[in-house]
C-alpha cells in the first residue's frame, strides 16, 4: 500500500496515515509494533509520557525496514520543558528508541501556567540544527500559544497534533493551522472508545454505502480533510482494518455529512489548563 505523504513546511514530508501507541502496554509494545510494521504501517507516533518507547525501538530495530522507510514521532513530557532539561530528556528519549534521529519532535502541551514553551521551543531549533531531529512540532497548541511562537521565535512549528475527531474539530486552530502552514495531526481520531462515533448513522451509511466499517469510514474523513492521523489497536485485525482505507473515497455528500456531526465537547484535557 502506498500511503500518500503531507508535505511539511520545512522540506521533509510525513506519511499521512500512521499508527499510534499511547495507552499500549510497554510489556506488549514490541510485539504490537512488530504486527503493526507487518500488517504496512510505517509512521509511529509514541512520546516519553507513554513510558513505551523502548518497545517500539525494539521492535523497529528486530524488523529490519530500512530507517529512510520508517517515520517516527515522539514527545517532550511537561516536566522537561526548559533549556538543559529538554536536550537531556531527548537524549533519553533516542536512547530509549535506539535511534540516531527521530522524524518528528513535538511538545506534548504547551502548558500556559508553568509559561516555558517559547524557551522550550527555542531548544527545539537548536535540536533540529544539530540534526538528531528532522522536523519539529507541537501538540495541543491552540490559537494564543501558535501565536505566542510565531511572534517570538524565528521558526513556525511544521505540525500542531490536537485532539480532532468528527464530534471535536476545532476550526479555530485548524484555520489558524492552515494560514501558517501547520499541518494538523488529529489525535483520537476515531474518538478513544470513549464517544460513539463509530455508531452514528452519519459514519454507519457511508460505510454500507462502500461496503468498508465505520472505522474505516472515519479513518478517511480525517484523509480527505488533508489531517494525519494514527489510529492505534492492541488487535491485528484491526490494525489491517484501518490501514486498508485507500480503495475507496467518500463524496461530498458523505464529508458533509460526517462533518455536520453534532459537537460533542473535547474527550481529553483542556489546552489551556492541563499540566
Ligand atoms: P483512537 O481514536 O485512535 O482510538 C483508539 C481506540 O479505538 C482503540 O483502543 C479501540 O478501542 C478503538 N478502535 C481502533 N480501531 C478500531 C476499529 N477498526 N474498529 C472499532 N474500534 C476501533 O485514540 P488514541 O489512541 O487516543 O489516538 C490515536 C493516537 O493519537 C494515540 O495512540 C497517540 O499516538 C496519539 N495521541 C496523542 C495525544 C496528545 O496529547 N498528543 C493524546 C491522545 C492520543
Amino acid at each position: 500500500t502506498l500511503v500518500p505523504r503531507i508535505q511539511l513546511n520545512d522540506g521533509h514530508s510525513i506519511p499521512q496515515l500512521g499508527f499510534g501507541v499511547f495507552k499500549v502496554d510497554p510489556a506488549e509494545t514490541e510485539r504490537i509494533v512488530a504486527d503493526a510494521l507487518e500488517v504496512g504501517y510505517r509512521h509511529l507516533d509514541t512520546a516519553r509520557i507513554y513510558g513505551n518507547e523502548e518497545g517500539v525501538g525494539r521492535a523497529l530495530a528486530a524488523s529490519g525496514v530500512p530507517r529512510e522507510q520508517l517515520y517516527v514521532t515522539t514527545k517532550l513530557w511537561n516536566d522537561d520543558q526548559g533549556t538543559q532539561s529538554v536536550l537531556d530528556a531527548f537524549d533519553r528519549s533516542l536512547e530509549r528508541l535506539g535511534l540516531e534521529y527521530v522524524d518528528l519532535y513535538l511538545i506534548h502541551w504547551p502548558v500556559p501556567a508553568q509559561d516555558r514553551y517559547v524557551e522550550t521551543w527555542r531548544t527545539f531549533e537548536q535540536l533540529r540544527d544539530s540534526g538528531r531531529v528532522r522536523s519539529i512540532g507541537v501538540s495541543n497548541f491552540m490559537v494564543p500559544h501558535l501565536q505566542r511562537l510565531i511572534d517570538e521565535t524565528a521558526v513556525v512549528p511544521a505540525v500542531d497534533q490536537i485532539e480532532l475527531h468528527p464530534a471535536h474539530q476545532q476550526p479555530e486552530t485548524v484555520d489558524f493551522a492552515t494560514e501558517y502552514g501547520i499541518a494538523i495531526e488529529s489525535w483520537g481520531p476515531l474518538g478513544q472508545g470513549k464517544y460513539p462515533l463509530l455508531e452514528l448513522p452519519q459514519v454507519t451509511d457511508a460505510a454500507a454505502a462502500h461496503g468498508k466499517t465505520p472505522a474505516q469510514v472515519v479513518i478517511r474523513w480525517h484523509l480527505q480533510r488533508g489531517f494525519i492521523v494514527f489510529p492505534k489497536s492492541n488487535r491485528r485485525e484491526r490494525m489491517a482494518e484501518n490501514f486498508d482505507v485507500f480503495d475507496f473515497e467518500l463524496d461530498d455528500a458523505q464529508m458533509d455529512s460526517i462533518t455536520g456531526i453534532e459537537r460533542a465537547g473535547r474527550l481529553g484535557p483542556d489546552p489551556h489548563a492541563f499540566g
